[in-house]
């Protein structure tokens, strides 16, 4: 299959779309201009089933819908097409209502980004000990945008606000002075819009640099679902495959972390022989994926979801909560929620699934996991857990807070028997203060990683 891409200019070329009507059409329009489109013929003629459209999980995924923007947002910007304002003044209306769903798009880069000789090494974070994220530049695209995830520095082109290295030489005297590191995770946008050379590339250095604390590559990657042909019959497919065999034959781990958010996208001929040609390489998928409302809150999908995955030699992992998407009033789903859906999917399935971890928040302090709700002394609680912690004498220190139906985040949340704060937050100020050295008020804004994590 030969990719054909599909964004807003040609928007009108998807022949599944003469299926709807012309407002629809209209209004799709008018949305893909504050939420960034793509797609392609791979997802539009075997992923969304045309019959049901609008509620249609991989249809919602990857087409910007009225639904998915606040009123006033929608018609500000019809209002403008409607009187033929000039491309200026939509822009300008765009970014105005950009900074509105998220007003501080500068901040998230300002964290974990790490030193080298006084030189602040952009396309990196370094937040947990044992692993590196590491955004190349060439890799701040993908093959098709999800609607939920506003990838806002890598989409808005803004040059500044743009975390991506270029060249591998200053990653790898980072690693090399940092023993602790036993992971690097290469994500996007989506790594695997790289060509094999460019990917390559890093690889080898990486390879090269005869790493012996090294042990995992891993990326973070959508493109099974979106483009399975990239292990398939791209042309440098074969290439490809090979740095995976490579990455192998050198003794290390290559882990491929695979976004699936619905079953749909594992039931195609093609990603099951992506699957497979991956796994011949000796690498191994994991999976791990946001909960959104309108997409896969339900039990049954992610016991199913998990029962595919292992069925196809996928190891289940990290089931996300996802945060200040854009479209947070039609994603969101609460934490607790979000749990029973985790609970209720897992108890329906063999141990081989029950690998995965979740529900996760990718907050300030660390990965948190909602582990589920509890009375004590007649207070009703919700226990949560570190995964990955910012200081690692929280990790897997469970704690406590106060049940709220409602919350959505760490933010919604206080702590149980009216403590004043959770136990690790004064530490938490102190070492954003101290590492960021950024005025009081910033720190004490909560930042969660998800807004700039990826697929991956
Ligand atoms: C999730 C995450 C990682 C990887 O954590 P694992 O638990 O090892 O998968 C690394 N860095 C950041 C900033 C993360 O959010
Ligand atoms: S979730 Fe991943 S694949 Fe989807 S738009 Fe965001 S970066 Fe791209």
């Amino acid at each position: 299959m030969k990719l054909k891409t599909y964004s807003l200019h040609n928007l009108t070329e998807i022949p599944q779309l003469k299926r709807l009507s012309k407002k629809q059409r209209q209004e799709i329009e008018i949305a893909a201009r504050v939420i960034p489109f793509k797609t392609n013929n791979y997802v539009v003629e075997n992923l969304i089933r045309w019959s049901n459209y609008k509620t249609d999980p991989i249809f919602i995924l990857n087409f910007p819908t009225k639904d998915l923007l606040k009123n006033e947002h929608f018609e500000k910007v019809a209002s403008l097409i409607k009187k033929g304002a000039n491309k200026g003044e939509i822009t300008k209306a765009v970014h105005n209502i950009w900074l509105q769903l998220n007003p501080h798009p500068g901040d998230q880069l300002k964290h974990n980004v790490p030193e080298l000789n006084k030189t602040k090494l952009k396309g990196i974070q370094h937040k947990y000990n044992e692993t590196l994220l590491f955004f190349p530049t060439q890799g701040q695209t993908c093959h098709a945008y999800c609607t939920f995830c506003f990838r806002w520095p890598q989409f808005t082109n803004r040059q500044e606000l743009k975390f991506a290295m270029n060249k591998p030489d200053l990653l790898i005297k980072y690693l090399k002075k940092n023993k602790q590191i036993t992971d690097i995770l290469i994500t996007g946008g989506d790594p695997m819009i790289m060509s094999a050379n460019q990917l390559g590339k890093y690889i080898n250095a990486i390879l090269d640099a005869d790493l012996s604390h090294l042990t995992t590559i891993r990326i973070g990657s959508k493109v099974l679902s979106y483009w399975p042909y990239r292990f398939i019959s791209d042309p440098d497919s074969r290439d490809l495959l090979n740095i995976f065999k490579k990455v192998f034959k050198s003794g290390k781990h290559l882990a491929f972390m695979a976004n699936f958010s619905h079953p749909v996208e594992l039931s195609t001929e093609a990603v099951k022989l992506a699957i497979g040609n991956i796994l011949k390489t000796g690498a191994q998928i994991r999976s791990q994926s946001p909960v959104l409302n309108n997409i896969n809150a339900s039990p049954a999908i992610w016991n199913e979801l998990w029962k595919e995955q292992v069925k196809l030699g996928i190891i289940p992992y990290y089931m996300f909560m996802p945060r200040d998407t854009g479209a947070q009033h039609y994603f969101a789903v609460p934490l607790v929620k979000a749990w029973e859906i985790y609970k209720d999917a897992y108890a329906a399935t063999s141990g081989l699934c029950r690998t995965v971890r979740g529900p996760i928040m990718s907050t300030s302090p660390g990965k948190i996991q909602i582990t589920g709700v509890t009375e004590i002394f007649d207070e009703k609680v919700m226990v949560l857990l570190f995964l990955q912690a910012r200081d690692t004498k929280w990790t897997r220190k469970p704690f406590l807070a106060k049940y709220n139906e409602d919350a959505l985040w760490l933010d919604d949340l206080k702590p149980a028997f009216g403590k004043k704060e959770f136990f690790y937050e004064k530490t938490l100020r102190k070492i954003l203060y101290d590492s960021n050295n950024i005025r009081k008020l910033e720190v004490e804004r909560y930042y969660d990683d998800k807004k700039y994590m990826s697929s991956g």
